[in-house]
């Protein structure tokens, strides 16, 4: 009981070199998760090993979500049988990964992931934590595939609330690592010597901060402390990790606290170069604040997110920029748009940094905007017509709400798009001219408006 105070209290890299590993079992009537909140499939499967003569549970993200009132995601099972036996107790699975293999259970349109107990690190008899010898010059594991108990397979996992098992058939959580407490103490908090772990693997930093957002827990001072020094680590992790760990951050639901939470934190160096931007400058902060809000309430509402349409506007202030230099330097609207577009894409791709299959989506927005300025003649119906019309809407009305535009052109085309077509024609604004006098006075016409430090050349005819 002491024990447990000064380890919750006063816990210290140097008081605490590796977490409690007593198995302590909590029966369903004390943590109430029945076993009608596993999906079917990962039941069919933990029952299916079990009967075979192995051990079987569901493990990690899961079982924390349950005790937590929150739906997961999806369901983990873990096993002491290796992957070549799972495959054969089930005829519907197919073993996956050359590094690490795993088993993919299907049953009906569901797939299970099914790992055999890892072990990665252990603690020798100095109650230090011994690190894996498949590591780069700063600890990190490049290789993680050693088979182990349950035990280790406990302490190879990030956080403490992220190790339970939950075994469905007698209902019991199998707790190592005093995760059961964390959760009840809405704590979040690394497993083993905080340094030595994040040297392991860099990305935790970033599940920390997330975690801790979806969750709504604090994370453990020791656990915090070194986060803003390591920061830098997590520019040896390779691009497409980092990438995939920050799109589900940005699509967590919880974006807007997240990159509050990495600015406060200093953890920025290093990561996608896009969010350096984001974190580190003003650069269109509130307009890139509402898109990450909006993104938010999407998510909250089980609405679809174009990754895409976020980076787009993420960047967008660096279009913007660009754009507003090739105006200054005597080129034409539309040509230095897309010379705009162009630079800050090539920069995106130099340094890895969004995969490329979102260009074109991003050029698309982007190049759309000018168009919601033409409001005569036949041109809003082309646009309406155009099949990314939603997302640019969105996008503009985005800008709206920044207030870089006139929110009366997202009003306008909030009316348009749902008018009648005879009502539609009564809305276009007057005044059609000639294509070379519509040119003559969209020149003459264009207001310079200041956005922050950036000027944006908006005209109502531009094309
Ligand atoms: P969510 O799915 O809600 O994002 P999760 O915790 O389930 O959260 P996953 O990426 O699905 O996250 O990982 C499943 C489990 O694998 C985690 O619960 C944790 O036990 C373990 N895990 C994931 N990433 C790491 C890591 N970087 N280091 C150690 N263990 C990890
Ligand atoms: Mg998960």
């Amino acid at each position: 009981m002491i024990h447990k105070f000064f380890r919750r209290y006063f816990s210290q890299d140097f008081l605490v070199p590796s977490a409690s590993t007593e198995l302590r079992i909590i029966p369903r009537k004390q943590h109430g998760v029945a076993r009608n909140r596993i999906s079917p499939c990962a039941i069919k499967i933990t029952s299916g090993l079990q009967q075979a003569g192995y051990s079987a549970f569901v493990v990690g993200g899961a079982v924390r979500d349950l005790l937590l009132g929150l739906e997961p995601k999806d369901f983990d099972v873990v096993t002491n049988a290796t992957p070549e036996e799972v495959r054969a107790v089930f005829r519907r699975s197919r073993i996956i990964g050359r590094r690490f293999r795993l088993v993919h259970v299907m049953c009906g349109a569901e797939t299970v992931e099914v790992s055999t107990f890892r072990g990665n690190s252990f603690t020798n008899n100095n109650n230090e934590t011994v690190t894996h010898k498949h590591a780069d010059e700063h600890g990190r594991i490049l290789r993680d595939n050693v088979f182990g108990s349950q035990e280790e397979d406990a302490k190879r996992r990030d956080f403490t609330v992220n190790a339970l098992f939950y075994d469905p058939a007698s209902e019991e959580i199998w707790d190592y690592l005093d995760g059961y407490d964390d959760i009840q103490a809405k704590q979040l908090r690394i497993i083993g010597t905080p340094l030595q772990r994040y040297r392991e693997d860099p990305v935790r930093m970033l599940r920390a901060v997330r975690l801790a957002a979806k969750l709504d827990m604090q994370i453990d001072t020791a656990t915090a402390a070194p986060i803003g020094d390591l920061a830098p680590l997590l520019q040896n992790v390779p691009p497409s990790r980092l990438f995939d760990e920050i799109l589900k951050l940005l699509l967590s639901g919880h974006a807007q606290i997240c990159v509050a939470d990495l600015r406060a934190r200093g953890l920025y160096n290093g990561l996608l170069p896009m969010l350096d931007m984001v974190l580190t400058q003003s650069l269109g902060e509130h307009f890139i604040t509402l898109a990450l809000k909006n993104t938010d309430e999407r998510v909250r509402q089980e609405k679809t997110i174009s990754p895409g349409f976020l980076f787009a506007t993420l960047l967008w202030h660096e279009v913007l920029t660009a754009w507003n230099t090739y105006l200054a330097s005597g080129e034409k609207s539309t040509p230095a748009l897309h010379m705009a577009m162009s630079d800050v894409l090539a920069v995106q791709e130099k340094k890895l940094a969004i995969p490329r299959r979102y260009d074109a989506i991003m050029k698309e927005i982007w190049a759309m905007q000018p168009r919601f300025l033409g409001r005569a003649g036949r041109r809003p119906f082309r646009l309406l017509e155009h099949p990314r019309f939603r997302a640019a809407y969105d996008f503009m009305l985005l800008r709206c709400e920044s207030g870089e535009i006139d929110v009366e052109i997202g009003h306008w085309w909030g009316t348009f798009q749902h008018a009648k077509v005879s009502e539609r024609e009564n809305m276009l604004l007057k005044g059609e001219v000639s294509k070379k006098r519509r040119r003559r006075r969209a020149r003459s016409e264009i207001v310079t408006r200041n956005v922050g430090n950036i000027n944006t050349s908006v005209s109502d005819t531009a094309e």
